[in-house]
């Protein structure tokens, strides 16, 4: 099947997206992932993008489309993804739909004092991607990966100033994306209003869903 978690930053579009994955075996795709795997290996395109993600800003349609082609064409894709952070504008949902339809899109729906909250105590895995949080979702050994034993570190775009940048270009490009959706028929919403909620209850009404469209 071919998923799309939509949401606001801090929404836990990572945490259910990685939990889908242990549960029905499709890969989980991050675009932030990839955009921060490039400038990590200091690449051409990383180089390229690095000043946007700084700050909280998007990375040009072009570069990222070219990233997440480039990473569904890849075998373990060929019978369907969970995409995390993408699409992102009107664009990228245009070249998505040419390459490869979407059949269902999870809109992640939670307000912004909870978004905030959880923002400025996240968490990250230096090695796999995966995401804590210091205060909500604290991983077994304080500063170490449950699943890969790698570094936890906070990452550079979440600081106030820039956490603020994230969901004001989240509220202009992306959130008018939810209706391009809708008139396809495609959104499922998920409600969560509260900040620590355990991510199995939220990834069982997901299951649901997903369940019933397949
Ligand atoms: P979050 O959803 O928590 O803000 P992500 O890890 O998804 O964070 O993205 C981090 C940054 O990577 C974004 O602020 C943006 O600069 C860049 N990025 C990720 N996905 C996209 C995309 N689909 N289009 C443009 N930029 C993107
Ligand atoms: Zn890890």
């Amino acid at each position: 099947m071919k998923i799309v978690i939509f949401g606001p930053p801090g929404s836990g579009k990572g945490t259910y997206a990685s939990r889908l994955f242990d549960l029905i075996k499709t890969p989980h795709i991050s675009t932030g992932d990839l955009v921060r795997q490039e400038i990590k290996d200091r690449t051409e395109t990383g180089k390229k993008i690095e000043a946007y993600t700084r700050r909280g800003v998007l990375v040009p349609d072009d570069v990222v489309i070219e990233l997440l082609k480039k990473r569904i064409s890849q075998p373990d894709c060929a019978s369907g993804f969970i995409l995390d952070g993408f699409p992102r504008t009107i664009p990228q949902a245009e070249a998505l739909g040419k390459i490869s339809p979407i059949e269902i899109v999870i809109n992640l729906d939670v307000p912004d004092e909870v978004i905030i909250e959880r923002l400025s105590s996240r968490l990250t895995c230096k090695s796999c991607g995966e995401i804590y949080n210091r205060r909500f979702l604290k991983p077994k050994v304080e500063g170490i990966c449950d699943k890969c034993g790698g570094q936890l570190y906070t990452r550079e775009d979440d600081k106030p100033e820039v956490i603020r940048e994230r969901l004001k270009t989240y509220q202009r490009q992306t959130q008018p994306l939810l209706d391009y959706y809708k008139e396809r028929k495609l959104v499922e919403n998920v409600r969560n209003t509260e900040v620590a909620v355990p991510p199995e209850i939220i990834v069982s009404k997901i299951m649901k869903i997903i369940n019933a469209r397949r």
